[in-house]
């Protein structure tokens, strides 16, 4: 059986990272052995130790940075990154332009993987979506997503990314309706109509984990990979990421 694969955890005290810590332990294939948070402060049930962005050259060597935090300390976590050679895996939302302009740069030493949903079933969705499009070209196509009462922003990253998909396949963007309700973790539903006939694609996240999931199969894959801009199609789909 391989090495585990050395596992830096970012944004650790959060509920993103609370869930890779706690998925990542519990699997054979990974051990983590640092966590970051903004304080640095002990993270209850974190068996490693924690750092901050201040003392994150202190960390052990690592093989893959896994990432759910804030803009603020993402500088640092490239920096350390490229340094150390390791791959990164973000889900960091909110970054500015020239943040991803430096992860750019960053992928000419170092394999990087930056996604706005770590969901699989969202990247299956999206190419489903894109091939029903092409085939069905004269439908009707309109998107609903429906999220809890605190997401402040809308559409959905994840809208604008299925109906990008849409628009890419029948050349025009569907419209898309907003739904904030309760506690809905996430709901995106496609439906497509003909002359006497629907179609419905619907994707319903569970509970936050699916995202932790994601990021864990992003690290496996940049695991050895080649330096370059991964996306998490290209492990969902099985890109050779390496000789
Ligand atoms: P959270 O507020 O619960 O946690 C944020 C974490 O980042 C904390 O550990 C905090 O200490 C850390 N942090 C903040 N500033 C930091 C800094 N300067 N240096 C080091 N660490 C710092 O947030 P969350 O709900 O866990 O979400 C974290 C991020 O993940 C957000 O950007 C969110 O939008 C994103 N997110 C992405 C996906 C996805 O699939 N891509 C899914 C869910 C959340």
């Amino acid at each position: 059986m391989p090495s585990p694969i050395r596992l830096l955890v970012h944004g650790a005290s959060g509920r993103m990272g609370q869930a890779v810590l706690r998925l990542a332990e519990a699997d054979p294939r990974f051990v983590v052995v640092c966590a970051v948070s903004r304080s640095g402060a002990d993270i209850p049930g974190c068996s490693v130790p924690v750092h901050s962005a201040a003392t994150i050259a202190d960390c052990p060597a690592f093989d893959v940075a896994i990432d759910f935090s804030l803009p603020g300390g993402f500088e640092t976590l490239l920096a350390s990154c490229i340094q150390r050679g390791a791959a990164l895996v973000s889900g960091t939302t909110g970054l500015d332009a020239p943040a991803h302009d430096r992860l750019v740069g960053a992928a000419r030493s170092i394999p990087v993987l930056w996604a706005s949903n770590f969901s699989v079933g969202i990247v299956v969705l999206e190419e489903l979506v894109r091939r029903a499009a092409i085939a069905l070209g004269d439908w009707t196509v309109e998107i609903t997503e429906t999220h809890h009462a605190h997401k402040k922003d809308a559409p959905s990253g994840t809208a604008l990314s299925l109906a990008a998909a849409v628009a890419g396949a029948a050349g025009t963007l569907p419209p898309i309706h907003s739904v904030r309700q309760g506690e809905v973790v996430g709901e995106h539903t496609i439906r497509l109509s003909g002359p006497g006939e629907t179609l419905e694609f619907m994707h319903r996240a569970e509970d936050r984990d699916i995202f932790a999931r994601g990021a864990l199969e992003a690290a496996v894959g940049l695991h050895g990979a080649h330096a370059g801009r991964w996306s998490l199609r290209d492990i969902v789909f099985g890109q050779a990421l390496t000789d």
